[in-house]
């Protein structure tokens, strides 16, 4: 700690004087050192002009002031008020006698009561006990008195000094009286307060001394640098003696460390925790008593400090068995796979245990203190929880609710259960119900897919044997037909075209049939597998043209967009086949005139669009979105006279999804239909590309 310079001076001039004393020392120099420059301008001035007789007492005053100046010094203050005893003198040499030239003593008066006030002030600051002041004022008195007799003015009281009340005497004893008094009264103050500082003292040492914490009063020793060099013990309360088994008299004025070592074995450090300590409490634990301290360090004067020791022991195992029983429970309901919650009754989350999951990953920060309302649910949901809630506290009953929840793995299902725990909170139990949802709406779906497919079958039965017994008694029918010998040859002709057109569509049918148990048992193969693609269209091609009707005026063409013959992509050719087929059957089935064209371009060189097109009959606007379904036939002319399952595009669409594509159809009625979808050309061979 770095010292005043007002600390340096009074250490050096009166380093064995208690500070409040040195203070009142310092002070009087300060006022002598002034009086001394004063006095000693003064002789040097009389020395210069009119030396005489005058100078003699110049000089006395300057010696007087030096003498002073050497008392205080030494710290002697009664030699100062002795001193302060000399005033009369001055004012006799001064004023009164003829030693030196002076104007008559009724002009002087007033400055020898002057110079008494001065005296006085210095005496009442000085002086500790009456007595002095009583003896001053009667020098005071007796000088003043001497000097107005000295030219018999003594009694011109009434006629001299008008008005009376200036009479030096009068002057002299009000203020010595007024001064008497405030000091008096100053006096019986101080004397009050330190008794009350006393007392207050004293209950304090009497509640440390009686107070159920062990406490130990410490005094700190400093060198002449202000550093503490040494703790004492100055002494320890009654506890203190209990608590640790040891007697004041054997602690007391001890160093400090030394006792603290002897009790607690090196685990407290009294040092530390009284000099660099920045907080003044802290725990420790003494392992050689098994005990916990709470130790509060108190300074209420620069050198004085009190440890007050609380045994935790107690507090410290009680702690340490509910952490024990809290991780018991902790391990035993992370053993259960549910999510535990305590919930206040404002809705406000207390605690919670959740098992280490990836499924939720929520902080503990995050979620205690956190509200329904503000942790992400709904508030069509969080309105629900409170409500709740609020059964549960009020009726004790289980509540439960259903609710999903978002959270950064996807979206969970879970079930609460809500049930009182004490009159303010409740225990929610949320359980991840997710798969066991997932399976029934699995089996939900399942079980409405075979009520499907059961129906689906009874009515593909039905439609079967109705779709199979038309072309078949067609083919029967023209076929005997065929055998008649009297048939023109035209007439020939047309049963032959309808023998082959229904055997056709007997084909269709039977490979639809075949298509669909496959799709329905999920049997059907995806064999990706580098595949030419100009082939593939050339064999539709080939295969449909020698079979348009001759009655059709059809012109079917291909489009093969990249001419070489070694273009190809991976995919699965059997199902690509298939479903263009399908496309291209359908395309001349509802086409009377015009053209179909079968083909594929290449999209940036990253896709495939396949499409088939045709000048056909068109599908009317509000039948475009059930002609995928199956089984679905549109009402027209054409269905009217031919037969069909209306599973065609189903398999086409169920086909071109499986190898990664979606079909799509545009079509205006009477005008023609187009049919593409479009496939990722993968591991493409043979294309040029478009540099565009
Ligand atoms: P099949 O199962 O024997 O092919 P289908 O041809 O009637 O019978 P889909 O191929 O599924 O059945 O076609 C469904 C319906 O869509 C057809 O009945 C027809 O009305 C309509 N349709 C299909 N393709 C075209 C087309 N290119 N032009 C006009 N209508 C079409
Ligand atoms: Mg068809």
């Amino acid at each position: 700690m770095r010292k005043s310079w007002y600390h340096i001076i009074t250490e050096k001039l009166w380093p064995d004087y208690p500070s409040e004393t040195t203070t009142q020392l310092l002070r009087l120099m300060v006022i002598l050192v002034v009086m001394f420059i004063i006095a000693s301008a003064n002789l040097i001035i009389r020395l210069l002009t009119n030396p005489g007789a005058g100078f003699i007492c110049d000089l006395g005053v300057v010696v007087t002031l030096l003498l002073a100046g050497i008392c205080l010094l030494n710290g002697k203050k009664d030699c100062l008020i002795y001193l302060t005893f000399t005033l009369p003198l001055f004012i006799y040499a001064y004023y009164i006698s003829d030693f030196s030239e002076h104007p008559p003593c009724i002009e002087t008066v007033y400055n020898s009561v002057w110079w008494i006030f001065g005296g006085l002030l210095f005496i009442f600051y000085l002086a500790e006990t009456n007595y002095i002041l009583f003896f001053y004022f009667f020098t005071s008195i007796v000088t003043i008195v001497f000097q107005l007799t000295r030219d018999n003015h003594l009694l011109d009281s009434f006629s001299y000094y008008h008005p009376f009340t200036t009479h030096p005497l009068f002057i002299l004893t009000a203020f010595f009286a007024a001064f008497f008094f405030l000091r008096t009264k100053y006096m019986i103050q101080l004397k009050k307060q330190s008794h009350q500082l006393l007392d207050t003292q004293q209950s304090i040492n009497k509640v440390i001394q009686n107070s159920s914490f062990s406490v130990a009063q410490i005094r700190a020793e400093r060198d002449e640098e202000d550093n503490v060099v040494n703790l004492w013990i100055e002494k320890v309360n009654n506890a203190f003696e209990a608590s640790f088994k040891i007697n004041l008299h054997e602690v007391q004025d001890q160093e400090a460390e030394y006792i603290f070592n002897l009790l607690f074995r090196h685990h407290f450090d009294v040092n530390k925790m009284i000099l660099f300590d920045k907080k003044s409490t802290r725990e420790f634990h003494a392992k050689n008593q098994d005990r916990w301290f709470k130790v509060h360090a108190l300074k209420p004067e620069y050198n004085r400090f009190y440890l007050i020791f609380e045994d935790i022991s107690e507090t410290k195992k009680k702690i340490a068995e509910l952490e024990a029983n809290k991780k018991r429970y902790k391990v035993l309901l992370e053993a259960i796979p549910d999510i535990f919650f305590v919930i206040d009754k404002d809705g406000t989350y207390e605690d919670f245990v959740i098992k280490e999951s990836d499924l939720l990953k929520i902080e503990d920060t995050n979620i205690i203190g956190s509200n329904i309302y503000s942790v992400g649910f709904p508030e069509n949901m969080a309105n629900k929880i409170y409500r709740c809630i609020k059964n549960s506290l009020k009726n004790n009953t289980i509540e439960t609710i259903e609710y999903s929840l978002n959270t950064h793995n996807g979206t969970f299902l879970f079930e609460m259960r809500l049930a009182k725990l004490n009159s303010h909170s409740v225990i929610s139990i949320a359980r991840d119900i997710t798969k066991r949802k997932t399976a029934e709406f699995n089996l939900e779906k399942a079980l409405i897919k075979a009520e499907e497919s059961d129906r689906l079958k009874s009515a593909f039965l039905a439609n079967l044997s109705h779709e199979i017994r038309t072309p078949l008694n067609i083919i029967t029918n023209f076929t005997r037909m065929l055998a008649e010998p009297d048939l023109e040859d035209n007439e020939r002709m047309e049963l032959s075209d309808a023998i082959s057109q229904n055997g056709q569509q007997l084909l269709n049918m039977i490979d639809n049939t075949i298509h669909l148990s496959k799709i329905e048992t999920g049997t059907v193969e995806v064999s990706m597998s580098p595949c030419k693609v100009n082939p593939i269209i050339r064999n539709i091609y080939n295969r449909y043209l020698p079979i348009i009707p001759d009655s059709k005026n059809i012109r079917l063409r291909m489009n093969q967009d990249i001419p070489n013959p070694a273009f190809e992509f991976t995919t699965d050719y059997r199902l690509l086949s298939e479903a263009l087929i399908i496309l291209v059957d359908n395309a001349i089935k509802y086409t009377i005139k015009g053209e179909v064209v079968v083909g594929y371009e290449m999209v940036k060189n990253e896709k495939i669009n396949f499409f088939v097109t045709d000048t056909g009959i068109g599908i009317p606007e509000d039948e475009k979105e059930n002609i995928f379904s199956r089984f679905y036939r549109v009402r027209n002319h054409i269905n009217d006279s031919t037969s069909g399952s209306g599973l065609g595009l189903a398999i086409a669409q169920h086909y071109v999804e499986l190898i990664g594509g979606t079909l799509e159809m545009e079509s205006k009625e009477n005008e023609g239909t187009k049919f593409h979808f479009v496939l990722p050309f993968k591991d493409g061979k043979g294309f040029m590309k478009i540099v565009s």
